[in-house]
């Protein structure tokens, strides 16, 4: 805490020696298995750390073109993957350029671009559709729910494709989890094994995808390095597993500040300078509570205190918690897990500045990474730049 006081508030801090644990945890597991893992962009994409992450990883995933330009620019010489839900004619070729693994959505997409792909020697992929929900709770990451567009069905599969289709497919990739445990990958195996098991000796690679929370404590990761080597051996496929969260899982913290303390029918609310709409769109979306250091999610101990955002949006809120001491005006607030799916997805929504990116080395220490200021709101919105 002591070290983030002198900190400009918001900011986001993001911990290399706990990128460093997770990179060792996923290169051993390539290193026992014979794997490979990914890095996600989407959930983490700060290049300043590419560098640092290079030597864990075979290489970077992407949504789409920049992040696939991205992960060729900032990962050099290591792989670069796409799947995306749909590619768009004028981009496909720019794409080329950067991806070595491409992945459809669609046997038609893979009909149309897949012969370009071919032809500029790239290992291409078909996104499958195991129809096998692993998770209550948050439907929408959920690909396998009914009416889903991720992903090819068998049934699909069935009446659309052919044997000269079917001759340009390297590799399946399915993606149905999501903060999952084994287990849930083994169930999915299984979905994946009867529902594509005839067709899985004919590919060179199967990418399981990420939602493995493979760094949290409580990881199985026997169950895990059966499920590969079961795929290795059954369809003598390489692995790859391409984890976003499992990079970044408690690499990086969000310093806030009180301003104000108000109080409404009994319930004290504390305003920060930061938002849960624009700094941690997942608190909502998802949704879910953060941990706060010196805080507890759990009511009735300590000092209750409503957390929530400037912004003119009522549900600007990040949770009831139990402080152990009460906050007053001035303190500092630190949210604890807050590299994934916050510095790559959060927004200026209300004029809100974006929280600048901080750097803790081993050594303890901290350096700033950007400069965002009024410039970088006005940017996105209108003619700041003059084409
Ligand atoms: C989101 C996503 C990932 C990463 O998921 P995490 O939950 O961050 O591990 C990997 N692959 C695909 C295709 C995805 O959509």
């Amino acid at each position: 805490m002591a070290l983030f006081a002198a900190l400009p508030t918001p900011c986001y801090v993001i911990d290399e020696a706990r990128l460093r644990e997770n990179g060792a945890v996923l290169a051993a597991l390539a290193e026992r298995t014979g794997c490979r893992v990914l890095l996600a962009q989407k959930a983490f994409s700060n290049y300043d750390f590419y560098p640092l992450l290079a030597p864990y990883l075979a290489g970077t995933e992407a949504s789409g073109l920049y992040e696939a330009r991205l992960g060729w620019e900032e990962m050099p010489g290591k792989e670069v993957h796409v799947f995306c839900g749909a590619y768009r004619q004028e981009e496909f070729q720019e794409l080329l350029r950067y991806a070595d693994h491409i992945v459809f959505n669609s046997i038609h997409q893979l009909k149309v671009f897949g012969p370009l792909g071919k032809m500029a020697g790239k290992s291409l992929g078909l996104r499958i559709n195991p129809e096998c929900s692993t998770q209550e709770g948050h439907a929408i990451y959920d690909p396998c729910a009914p009416g889903s567009r991720m992903g090819v069905t068998r049934d699909v599969w069935d009446r659309e494709m052919d044997e000269e289709t079917l001759a340009l497919l390297d590799g399946l990739h399915f993606h149905t989890l999501c903060e999952q445990n084994s287990d849930a990958l083994n169930t999915t195996l299984a979905a994946v094994e009867e529902k594509f098991g005839d067709v899985l000796p004919r590919m060179q690679w199967l990418n399981m995808g990420g939602g493995h929370h493979i760094t949290r404590p409580d990881y199985d990761l026997a169950t895990l390095e059966n499920c590969i080597r079961h795929a290795q051996q059954a369809w003598n496929v390489t692995v790859y597993l391409e984890p976003g969260e499992a990079v970044a899982l408690n690499a990086g913290y969000f310093v806030s500040r009180v301003l104000d303390i108000v109080e409404n029918g009994g319930t004290r609310i504390a305003i920060l300078d930061a938002s849960a709409a624009c700094h941690m769109p997942d608190v909502l979306e998802m949704p879910y509570q953060p941990p706060i250091l010196g805080a507890s999610t759990e009511p009735g101990e300590g000092h209750p205190f409503r957390l929530a955002g400037p912004t003119c949006l009522a549900g600007d809120v990040v949770g009831d918690y139990s402080f152990e001491a009460p906050l007053a005006e001035g303190d500092l607030v630190l949210f604890g897990d807050m590299a994934i799916y916050t510095t790559c997805k959060n927004n200026t929504f209300n004029g809100m500045p974006l929280p600048d990116l901080w750097r803790l080395d081993r050594a303890g220490s901290l350096t700033r990474l950007t400069r965002f200021g009024y410039e970088t709101f006005k940017e996105r919105l209108g003619r700041a730049n003059r084409l």
